[in-house]
């Protein structure tokens, strides 16, 4: 068995090598080659920690395993480590015999990134200049450094429940020669062609009212029953398409527009169906588009099998006898 460890995956893993595997396996979901098994999130009663599962099998790219892990709130007060934890175990698929551990916490980050990239890719203007921000957090900086990359952008604008951690958005804006501006969320939906939304909100900041059309929009943060980023209104208006329907529905945005009987299941459509060309995706300069971006535990494994993959070809994999 491999061992890959957290130490190891800044200096292997890359946003284009998180880009294709995270690519890949939406499109194998849509295609009905791999799919997801249900996820497992406990509250453990010790240390206020939520733990559980996300895993799954993908039979075109031959991944099998699982990520464990989830968030223990007093980590970084009482023992100065990360709230997040989390490890990605592979199996053979053929033997069911584990062939690698690896770090799951950094994976984490750069296939949420990937994954709203890919929308972006795949339903955004081609034309798309601005693009908006709505978070500042530890997620904020991988998104838009992925985000970056799939458009021409001139100009980054951002919004911040929280003002003072703008600054985290302006320094990834300057790594890249942009100029970057704080804006109101009117502004916001009225200038940018992109927005990404990364934020732990219970209750909606962008407004349908906000939005002009021509806009796709990345909603990101809103991966558990309760959160919501996005007036419901919005996702009536636009054309949703998602990693998973059954979790869009359920625990990412789509949940709240469900609920209120503004959209029903058969309006959610699946990102890797346009990556297939089954779906045409934007059809009009003038659409809306939002990608639910729920979080699945194929990303996990199809980022993870890639790190794994470098980590060999580099001779840092640790190789144990198990
Ligand atoms: P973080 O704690 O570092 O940042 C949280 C962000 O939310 C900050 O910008 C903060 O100002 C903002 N925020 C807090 N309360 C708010 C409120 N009431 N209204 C509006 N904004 C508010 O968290 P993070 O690690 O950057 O994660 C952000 C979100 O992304 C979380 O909800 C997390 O669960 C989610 N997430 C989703 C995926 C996925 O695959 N979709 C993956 C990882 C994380």
């Amino acid at each position: 068995m491999l061992i890959v460890p957290e130490r190891e995956i800044a200096n292997l893993m890359t946003r284009t090598a998180a880009f294709d595997a995270v690519e890949q396996v939406f499109a194998a979901m849509a295609a009905g080659d791999a799919y997801n098994f249900p996820v497992v999130r406990e509250a453990i009663g010790h240390e206020d920690a939520l733990y559980g599962f996300k895993g799954g099998f993908d039979q075109a790219g031959l991944t099998l395993g699982l990520k464990a892990g989830g968030y223990w709130p007093n980590n970084l007060e009482k023992r100065g480590l990360i709230n997040h934890q989390s490890t990605v175990f592979l199996f053979d698929p053929d033997t069911g015999k584990p062939t690698a551990m690896v770090g799951g916490n950094l994976l984490t980050a750069l296939r949420t990134a990937a994954a709203s990239s890919v929308s972006i890719k795949h339903l955004a203007r081609p034309d798309a200049k601005v693009i908006g921000m709505i978070g500042a957090g530890h997620q904020s900086t991988f998104q838009l450094r992925a985000a970056l990359e799939q458009r021409n952008f001139e100009k980054v604008i951002g919004w911040n429940y929280h003002p003072d951690m703008l600054p985290n958005l302006e320094k990834v804006a300057a790594e890249a020669g942009l100029p970057f501006e704080a804006v109101a969320l009117d502004q916001m939906g009225h200038d940018a062609d992109v927005i990404i939304s990364i934020t732990s909100a219970f209750a909606p900041s962008l407004m349908d009212a906000h939005v002009s059309s021509g806009t796709h929009i990345a909603c990101m943060g809103t991966d558990t029953k309760g959160k919501q980023e996005l007036d419901p209104a919005l996702l009536a208006r636009a054309k949703v398409f998602t990693d998973e329907v059954a979790q869009s529905i359920s625990i990412g945005e789509a949940q709240h527009a469900i609920a209120a009987g503004l959209i029903a299941q058969s309006d959610v459509r699946q990102l890797g169906a346009v990556i297939n060309g089954t779906d045409p995706g934007r059809t009009t300069a003038d659409d809306i588009t939002i990608f639910d971006g729920t979080g699945v535990g194929l990303q996990d494994l199809a980022v993870a099998a890639s790190v794994v993959e470098l980590a060999v070809a580099q001779g840092v994999a640790i190789d144990v006898d198990f």
